[in-house]
């Protein structure tokens, strides 16, 4: 069996969520089973990436299980009117940390991608020590990717890749709001 690695898309630009998601369907055009967990996010706000593989399976397509994505967030944590506890933020965090984690174990899926979970780490939602035993620890033939601005030092010494994405501009500086079907 290959050996799984693990992957880092972090930086200040535009672009990690969608490499990892862009990543999702070359994984599933193989027939490889994807599971994303997205952290820092919220089920009430989705993303059109999320829209489109949540069509998918309503269509009944056969293919739609080779990508799962769980959305196991209280949402946006500190801005956009975000009045939830911390503390709310932390415990939804590190529930769908444990039960990805079980998940896992049974053994369906080839890649996983942590989406945003530098963020959740960032923000002390996630212990780094936590995320790097469970990455170092991880099934043998598993692909991780890890996702969100401000990865942590000691998973960059332990990631097989790392790619910061780096702003040099973004519409957002001229004021220009999200753009749907773009940024969202
Ligand atoms: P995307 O989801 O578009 O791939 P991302 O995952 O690299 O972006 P995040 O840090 O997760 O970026 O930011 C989430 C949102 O902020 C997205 O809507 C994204 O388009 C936008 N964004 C990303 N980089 C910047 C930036 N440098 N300035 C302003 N907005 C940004
Ligand atoms: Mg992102």
């Amino acid at each position: 069996m290959s050996k799984g690695l693990i992957y880092i898309l972090t930086g200040d630009g535009k672009g990690k969520t969608t490499a990892a998601f862009g990543l999702a369907l070359r994984a599933a055009g193989h027939n490889k089973n994807v599971l994303i967990v997205q952290f820092v996010k919220s089920v009430e706000f989705k993303s059109g990436e999320v829209e489109f593989i949540q069509k998918l399976q309503t269509a009944n397509c056969q293919l739609s299980n080779l990508i799962d994505v769980y959305t196991i967030g209280e949402g946006f944590v500190g801005i956009i009117n975000d009045k939830k506890p911390k503390k709310l933020h932390a415990k939804k965090a590190q529930e769908a940390f444990l039960k990805m984690q079980k998940i896992i174990k049974k053994g369906k899926y080839d890649v996983l991608i942590l989406d945003e979970i530098n963020v959740a780490m960032k923000l002390k939602l996630l212990k780094i020590d936590e995320v790097v035993e469970f990455v170092k620890n991880k099934p043998k033939h598993l692909h991780v990717v890890l996702t969100g601005r401000s990865a942590p030092r000691k998973l960059i010494n332990i990631a097989d890749m790392v790619s910061e994405i780096k702003n040099i501009k973004h519409p957002f500086q001229k004021g220009i709001l999200a753009q749907k079907g773009i940024d969202f």
